[in-house]
């Protein structure tokens, strides 16, 4: 259900139709005596904005539905294979890309390796070639893209602010780079906005009004879901967590520029980095196997090395998670959501990544804020990212501004986004 949805307060005409359309989208409503009783709207007002969607080719009548006494009502459908959504979910070293329909189901998906240092111009350009690709299976309008990008983003301008380890993609116009190949309605957001986003719509947090999700990949970053809104904050960075001081006096550099940051010490990049070090000292024995065979240690590495029982690899996840747990902890006291979500590479190196995490929030947290709190890890892949990009796009395209611009126009079957 989009944020706002509520049946019984809607007063005006566009309030009723965005109600109208959202009860049918979600499943909650099959026929307008369904969608009457659901929403408080009168059965005249209920049948004109059925009329005014299936002329805006968004809902069709198709057969009837049981009868509860009288005629059979027509079973109302919404149309998401109207046009296609396509969605884009980068992080660090990964890209992941998907067409969705306009119920946010995603029907093709393809994911490949990709380095963000490689430039706004690179990175996004290999991300139109693959949605390219996608539409040559999926032929159909394009109706919105979604964006994930891993670094802060201004949301209203869709362009990536001074993001760490990121050159050339300060203030670059991301939505710019869109409209120009696709010409239609393009959103930018923070990877971990868009997975707290698809785990609150498609998964583990579904009905969930406070969640903070945890992404602990190449870096860290977190994306907040406030009395069931995403919380962006004032400029958009809100839940970036990574540069966040974990411990004072450390003087590990961090790629924004400080020393000490909890990305720098406890996120994947720092997982590989001290995993090398035990693997060229010779204090990990599995490590420096990996070491002596001439690769360099890959996160897949230390996973392998924790699996075996490694003893420093032990000691280097836990306090990694440790670290993480504070931040957490703090997270907690501070915003005291029902839910956390572990997600990203890290997050599955291994149980006892989750475990310490959940002992250092639990030892470290408010009893009051614990006490019904659950941390649980968010499935690994891109399927998060992909749904919360898909669902950022269709919840724009079909909120009442939009929406009522298009109603307005009278457009016939069409584009919502091609409305000026
Ligand atoms: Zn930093």
């Amino acid at each position: 259900m989009p944020d706002g949805f509520n049946g019984l307060a809607a007063e005006d005409q566009l309030g009723g139709t965005v109600s109208v359309l959202d009860a049918v989208r979600s499943g909650t409503a099959r026929t307008k005596p369904e969608i009457s009783r659901l929403t408080g709207l009168g059965r005249n007002v209920v049948t004109q904005r059925v009329n005014q969607l299936v002329a805006t080719g968004l809902l069709e009548e198709r057969g009837f539905a049981p009868s509860n006494g009288g005629r059979h009502p027509r079973t109302l459908r919404f149309r998401g294979d109207a046009g296609h959504v396509l969605v884009a979910h980068m992080g660090a070293r990964h890209l992941s890309v998907g067409c969705v329909d306009l119920r946010g189901e995603i029907t093709v998906q393809q994911s490949e390796g990709c380095d963000v240092a490689d430039g706004p111009k690179v990175v996004l350009d290999r991300v139109c070639e693959l949605f390219d690709q996608l539409l040559c299976t999926r032929p159909g309008q394009v109706w919105g893209i979604g964006v994930g990008v891993p670094g802060p983003v201004d949301f209203g301008s869709a362009r990536t602010i001074t993001p760490p380890g990121m050159p050339g993609w300060d203030r670059y116009d991301v939505r710019g780079h869109f409209v120009q190949r696709f010409g239609c309605a393009v959103w930018v957001d923070n990877d971990a906005n868009l997975m707290v986003i698809g785990e609150a719509r498609g998964g583990l947090a579904r009905g969930e009004n406070d969640v903070v999700y945890l992404k602990v990949g190449t870096g860290i970053g977190a994306g907040l879901i406030s009395n069931g809104r995403i919380h962006r904050g004032a400029q958009g960075c809100a839940g970036d967590i990574g540069h966040i001081l974990a411990v004072s006096g450390s003087t590990v550099p961090c790629r924004c520029g400080q020393v000490g940051c909890l990305e720098a010490l406890a996120g994947g990049a720092a997982l590989i980095r001290e995993g090398m070090a035990a693997g060229e000292d010779g204090t990990s024995s599995f490590l420096g196997a990996v070491v002596s065979s001439g690769r360099s240690v890959a996160l897949a590495d230390v996973g392998d090395a924790l699996a075996h029982g490694d003893p420093v690899v032990r000691e280097l996840v836990t306090t990694a998670a440790q670290l993480v747990g504070d931040a957490a902890a703090r997270i907690v006291n501070f915003f005291n959501p029902g839910l956390i979500l572990i997600g990203g590479s890290v997050a599955h190196i291994g149980d006892i990544y989750l475990a310490t995490i959940r002992q250092t929030v639990l030892a470290r947290a408010l009893p009051l804020a614990t006490r019904d709190l659950r941390i649980a890890r968010s499935p690994l892949g891109s399927h998060p990212g992909l749904t919360g990009g898909a669902f950022l796009v269709i919840d724009e395209l079909f909120s009442r501004e939009r929406l009522g611009r298009w109603i307005d126009q009278r457009t016939p079957v069409g584009r919502p986004d091609l409305v000026s």
